[in-house]
């Protein structure tokens, strides 16, 4: 292993220099295929600002505040969260007092019971990661819809969020604006990565892959113009298509060689190099492997 690889992955940064209007009022700030950083969304309406995901740590947090005050001129600002992983939510502290916090149930759940356990495992992927956590403190939030969705006004733009329960984490929420069809996905799809399957037994074994494929399923029904992803570039509905098919056809090689009698290890041996391949141009491979361990377990 060289020195760099030792060193664990690159500053986690968000560059909050030049966020992009994808939209009228609807801003972004690219992850610009950094490691650990996530697609942040500030969207605005005549009277209140939505942010999106904050970034990881307070430092990320407060750039990301000061970005969508920028942005925002004067409105209240309003914070929400794809789902509780580190790099989307451990900013929170820094909107503290200065939005209101807004999460589904089943999110707020998860902080409270793995955040800290996450932000331990987090520290050990290196200095620089563990720098960025320098200071996290996990808040609650302001406001918690019980739900599977809520809609928020900010003034002439609404905004809906939703959830399906358990599927990447128990709490996965989608923003969706329904008037421009634009829709944030968090980890739920990212592009050109292969998908995060957080499969940590026995710490987090709360992946629901079928239901995930589901909500891709309806999320594409809904024809979005525009996806922005958890990581990756945005782009069109064929992002959440290309997860949705790689999770079905992944689940459906390892169900048939569980059935032949390959045990998870062997299948990863013979098929994540096959998988790899199929996907030239993905990113972090790591995943599949993880991804084959869970599908295995269903069968
Ligand atoms: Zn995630």
């Amino acid at each position: 292993m060289t020195d760099a690889a030792n060193a664990g992955p690159p500053p986690p940064d968000v560059d909050t220099s030049a966020p992009e209007e994808i939209a009228a009022g609807v801003f972004i700030i690219r992850d610009r295929r950094v490691p650990l950083v996530p697609n942040i969304g500030i969207v605005l309406g005549e009277e209140s600002a939505l942010v999106v995901d904050t970034g990881m740590g307070p430092v990320n947090g407060r750039k990301v505040l000061e970005a969508a005050r920028k942005l925002g001129d004067g409105r209240p600002l309003i914070l929400t969260l794809t789902h509780f992983h580190p790099e989307h939510g451990f900013g929170a502290s820094a909107f503290k007092n200065a939005a209101r916090i807004t999460y589904n149930k089943a999110q707020h759940g998860d902080l409270k019971t793995k955040g800290e356990a996450y932000l331990g495992m987090f520290r050990t992927f290196g200095p620089a990661v563990a720098a960025a956590l320098e200071g996290t403190v996990l808040v609650d939030p302001d406001d918690v819809y019980e739900d599977a969705n809520t809609t928020i006004d900010l003034g002439n733009r609404k905004v809906e969020l939703r959830t399906w329960g358990r599927a990447h984490t128990r709490g996965d929420q989608v923003v969706w604006l329904p008037a421009e069809r634009i829709l944030f996905t968090g980890d739920l799809a990212e592009e050109r990565i292969f998908p995060i399957f957080p499969w940590f037994p026995p710490d987090d074994v709360d992946i629901d892959g079928a239901r995930w494929a589901a909500i891709l399923t309806e999320m594409i029904g809904w024809d979005p113009a525009m996806v922005v992803p958890g990581h990756g570039d945005i782009g069109s509905v064929e992002i959440l298509v290309a997860v949705r098919d790689y999770m079905v056809d992944l689940g459906a090689r390892v169900a048939a060689a569980r059935k032949a009698g390959q045990d998870a290890d062997s299948i990863i041996a013979e098929l994540s190099p096959k998988v790899r391949a199929e996907h030239p141009t993905w990113s972090s491979p790591e995943w599949i492997d993880f991804a084959i361990r869970y599908y295995a377990t269903l069968s």
